[in-house]
C-alpha cells in the first residue's frame, strides 16, 4: 500500500519538524538543564488528586453528557459570576462546554467557525498550535506581528481584518512571550471587533499566572490575587467574546486534557455538535478532579512564578531585547543581532552545552528569537542562564 498517497493535503500542511528536532537533538543529552517545557513545574494539588482517584474508584467512569457534569458547569458557572460577572447558563443567550483540553475547545472552535476561504487573525508570535487550526479547517491564518513590544492592538490587528475575517484570536498572558495586554488594548480590540462583528476568542489558559504590580486588573475578591485584563470583563463583552479557559497549566495537569469554552449559546451549540461527534466528552475522572481545584490557593505557586521571572529578565536585560513577561511563565529574548545566527541556531549552541530552549520559529513566522520557560528548579534556571547570557554575550 502506498501510504503516502493515502495522507491527505491538510496532514500534509502540519508541519512539526520545528520542534521534533529540538526534542530528537536533546534527547541525546545527559541530564539536559530544560527550558523549553510549557507546563508548570509543581506537582497536582492532593485535593484535586483524590477527587479524580475517587471518581474512578466509585465507578464514574464511563461518558458524561457532551457539554460536561452538571457540577462541574455549576461550578465554573459560579466562577464565572465572581471572577468576571458573566451569568452561565443565563437569560443573555451565554452558555458553556467541558472540553478536552483548551486545545480541544479551539480544534472544537475553529472548525465551527472557520470554512474555506475563511480567516482568522492570529497574533505572532503564537501558542505553536495557532496557524495550524485554521489549516486544519480549511481555512486561513492571518498573523499579526507584534514585535518588538508582543502587544496584539486594534491598530495592529484593523489592517489585517477582511470581508473573510471571521475572529480575531487574542491570547493574554501570551506564549511564549508572558506579555499581558492593558485593558486599554481590550478596549479598543474589543470594539473593534464589535464594529466589524467578529468574534474576538480570549484564550486565558495562564489567567491564574498573573504578577501583581504590573498592568493586572483590581485585586479580585480575596483582596490578595492580581487579576489579568480580559476583554471579558468589560461591560456587554458576553455578546462579542469567547472565553477559552483551562485547568492543565493552573493545576498542573496539563495530562489530564481539561478545559471549557463560553460564549454566546449559537457558537456553543456548534462546538457542541461537534464534540458529540468527535471527542464525545472531556475525560470524566479529569472533570470530577478539576471540580475541586476551585478551592485550591495557588496563589505561591504564582509568587514562585513571579520572583523567578524577575530573576530571568534582570540577567536576560543585561546582554539582549526582551518584552517584560507579566504572566505565564516564559520569556522570549531576542538573539543579539551582533551574533549573526537565528534563533534556531543559537538553539543548536545551546544544546551543545547542555541547555534546552525552543527557537523563535515554532512561535513565528520569523526566527529572530527564542522561547525559554521558567517552570524549572531555580538551580537549573540559573544554569540555564550562565550560558545562555554568555553565549548572547558573543
Ligand atoms: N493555548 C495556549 C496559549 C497554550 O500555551 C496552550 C498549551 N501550551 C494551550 C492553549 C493548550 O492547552 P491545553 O493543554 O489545555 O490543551
Amino acid at each position: 500500500m502506498d501510504t503516502e498517497r493515502l495522507i491527505c493535503d491538510r496532514a500534509r500542511a502540519v508541519d512539526a519538524s520545528g520542534i521534533r528536532r529540538i526534542f530528537n537533538l536533546a534527547a541525546k543529552l545527559q541530564d539536559p538543564i530544560n527550558l523549553s517545557i510549557g507546563q508548570p513545574d509543581f506537582p497536582v494539588p492532593d485535593r484535586v488528586k483524590d477527587a479524580a482517584i475517587e471518581a474512578i474508584r466509585t465507578d464514574r467512569n464511563g461518558y458524561t453528557l457532551t457539554k460536561g457534569i452538571g457540577p462541574l458547569l455549576d461550578r465554573i458557572a459560579a466562577h464565572l459570576r465572581f471572577d468576571i460577572g458573566w451569568d452561565v447558563p443565563g437569560d443573555d443567550g451565554l452558555d458553556c462546554i467541558v472540553t478536552s483540553g483548551t486545545a480541544g475547545a479551539l480544534t472544537l472552535l475553529f472548525l465551527a467557525l472557520i470554512g474555506p476561504g475563511d480567516e482568522a487573525i492570529i497574533p505572532d508570535p503564537y501558542f505553536a498550535m495557532y496557524p495550524y487550526l485554521a489549516t486544519i479547517a480549511g481555512g486561513k491564518a492571518v498573523r499579526c506581528e507584534m514585535y518588538p513590544d508582543g502587544r496584539m492592538t486594534a491598530e495592529r490587528v484593523e489592517p489585517l481584518i477582511s470581508e473573510r475575517t471571521k475572529l480575531v484570536l487574542f491570547n493574554s498572558p501570551n506564549n511564549p512571550t508572558g506579555v499581558v495586554s492593558t485593558v486599554d488594548e481590550c478596549k479598543d480590540l474589543l470594539e473593534l471587533c464589535r464594529s466589524k462583528g467578529i468574534l474576538l476568542v480570549s484564550d486565558e489558559i495562564y489567567d491564574e499566572f498573573t504578577f501583581a504590580g504590573g498592568v493586572t486588573d483590581v485585586a479580585a475578591g480575596d483582596g490578595v490575587s492580581p487579576r489579568c485584563p480580559s476583554p471579558a470583563r468589560l461591560p456587554g463583552a458576553e455578546k462579542d467574546v469567547l472565553l477559552i479557559r483551562g485547568f492543565g497549566k493552573t493545576y498542573g495537569c496539563t495530562g489530564w486534557r481539561g478545559g471549557y469554552a463560553v460564549g454566546p449559546t449559537p457558537i456553543i451549540d456548534a462546538i457542541t455538535r461537534l464534540q458529540q461527534y468527535t471527542f464525545v466528552c472531556a475525560p470524566s475522572p479529569t472533570q470530577w478532579g478539576v471540580l475541586a481545584a476551585f478551592d485550591v490557593d495557588m496563589t505561591q505557586h504564582v509568587a514562585d512564578f513571579q520572583r523567578r521571572r524577575d530573576m530571568v529578565i534582570e540577567r536576560l536585560q543585561s546582554v539582549t531585547e526582551v518584552a517584560v513577561p507579566e504572566g505565564a511563565f516564559y520569556a522570549f529574548p531576542k538573539v543579539p543581532e551582533h551574533l549573526g545566527l537565528t534563533g534556531t541556531e543559537f538553539v543548536d549552541r545551546c544544546i551543545e552545552q547542555n541547555v534546552m530552549i525552543i527557537p523563535g520559529n515554532v512561535f513565528s513566522g520569523r526566527d529572530t528569537h527564542v522561547r525559554l520557560s521558567y517552570a524549572a528548579p531555580v538551580a537549573k534556571i540559573e544554569q540555564g542562564l550562565d550560558i545562555i547570557t554568555k553565549l548572547m554575550q558573543g
